[in-house]
């Protein structure tokens, strides 16, 4: 079946059974948020207590902080899309596991494909290895641009690692800048309108390929 949006493929996955996580204890399916033609996605890893409550991703502790990050950087969450790489709690907030991501991938897979970003801020090692498709550390490629066939990745800390090792913040600080940076590198400015009063998401004009770039994975 061809799913043809984003609207279907969230019909597709409101009561997903698909792996054993619909059986272990989650409220809901938490499918994704935000504007459906942001050119700027970011990922996430799995819903936790209050976004299996709530049913949108990044609404507890590690989403009040993006927000701050977000605005650091000069976008909010209006100009974005925000989904996570597996769509249900698992049990007590624990990792996910290899099958509860290879069964999930797919449709993080075809909400990009349907949202058509250019840019894919992922935010932790799960999200980042799953999309890069490489078992590497997120130390050794955050804040840097990888240029993939459809999109350019940019991975972040997850903002949880900064609640919890305070040390950590500072740092994730600083990659937001970075990916200000990128952006401002990026962005066409975009006059405001009488008909969209409001600052419009950033239209990224992302190009050039870097292959030198895989060297870094060794
Ligand atoms: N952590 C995530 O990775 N995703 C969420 O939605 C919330 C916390």
């Amino acid at each position: 079946m061809t799913l043809t949006t984003l609207q279907d493929l969230a019909d597709s996955l409101h009561d997903c059974q698909r792996c054993k996580l619909a059986k272990l204890g989650r409220s809901q399916v938490v499918f994704g948020v935000g504007n459906p033609h942001a050119s700027i996605m970011f990922v996430g890893e799995a819903p936790g207590f209050n976004e299996d409550q709530k049913g949108e991703p990044f609404v507890g502790a590690a989403g009040k902080l993006l927000n701050d990050l977000l605005a650091s950087a000069g976008l909010s969450r209006d100009h974005i899309y925000i989904a996570n790489v597996i769509k249900c709690r698992p049990p007590n907030n624990r990792d996910p596991e290899q099958d509860e991501v290879d069964t999930c991938k797919p449709f993080l897979l075809q909400q990009i494909q349907l949202i058509k970003p250019k840019l894919v801020c992922t935010l932790g090692n799960w999200a980042t290895q799953t999309l890069l498709e490489r078992k590497v550390g997120i130390t050794k490629v955050k804040a840097q641009a990888f240029y993939m066939k459809d999109f350019v990745l940019f991975p972040l800390l997850h903002p949880a690692a900064a609640l919890h090792q305070g040390n950590l913040l500072v740092t994730l600080k600083e990659d937001f800048k970075k990916l200000k940076e990128f952006l401002d590198r990026h962005s066409k400015p975009v006059e405001p309108t009488s008909a969209a009063p409001t600052p419009a998401a950033p239209v990224l004009t992302i190009e050039s390929p870097q292959p030198a770039q895989m060297d870094l994975f060794g």
